[in-house]
């Protein structure tokens, strides 16, 4: 597993965030790095409201 350090220190996950922008973080983050998956629950999230990768 590769961490993008400099990715993640660019783009922090903001606290309380919502599920869109939670989406929207892992989906640049999958492009960017690759330290961990899309959760379970938000790979979910993205198929329902059917979010283009
Ligand atoms: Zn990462």
């Amino acid at each position: 597993m590769k961490i993008n350090k400099e990715w993640h220190e660019k783009n922090k996950m903001p606290k309380n965030a919502k599920i869109e922008e939670r989406v929207k973080w892992h989906l640049a983050h999958q492009k960017n790095c690759h330290c961990r998956p899309i959760p379970e629950k938000l790979l979910i999230e993205i198929k329902r409201k059917n979010i283009k990768h």
